[in-house]
């Protein structure tokens, strides 16, 4: 912190090398948890869309400080609230309902295209 190291205490769930981050202003910590990945398969293995952790920044300017959940599919971070992070797993659950049903559709599918 401006040339001098000072004492961070972090919340159980924070996974931050706070040395190594090197945040020099208190206004930059930010506490983040443990990563959870919304993955694909295909080819060699899986892939990555989105991941979502925890985060909280104590001594940032903006009004919501946190707890937030930070939700980023690699070209965005999307920060949302509890209550905004739990709709949001609502709407997970009913695309997982309809990817389900997209799988069986894709097994039965007639193949036979409409004669003109
Ligand atoms: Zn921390």
């Amino acid at each position: 912190m401006n040339g001098r190291q000072i004492f961070i205490e972090c919340p159980s769930w924070c996974v931050t090398d706070h040395v190594a981050a090197n945040e020099r202003h208190l206004e930059d910590i930010e506490h983040a948890g443990e990563m959870t990945d919304l993955v694909i398969p295909g080819g060699p293995g899986y892939r990555l869309l989105a991941h979502a952790r925890l985060g909280w920044n104590p001594y940032g300017d903006d009004a919501d400080r946190g707890p937030y959940v930070v939700v980023d599919d690699a070209s965005e971070p999307f920060v949302v609230t509890p209550a905004e992070a739990s709709v949001f797993a609502d709407w997970l659950e009913a695309f997982a309902a309809q990817l389900r049903h997209l799988a069986v559709a894709a097994l039965t599918a007639p193949l036979e295209t409409a004669q003109a």
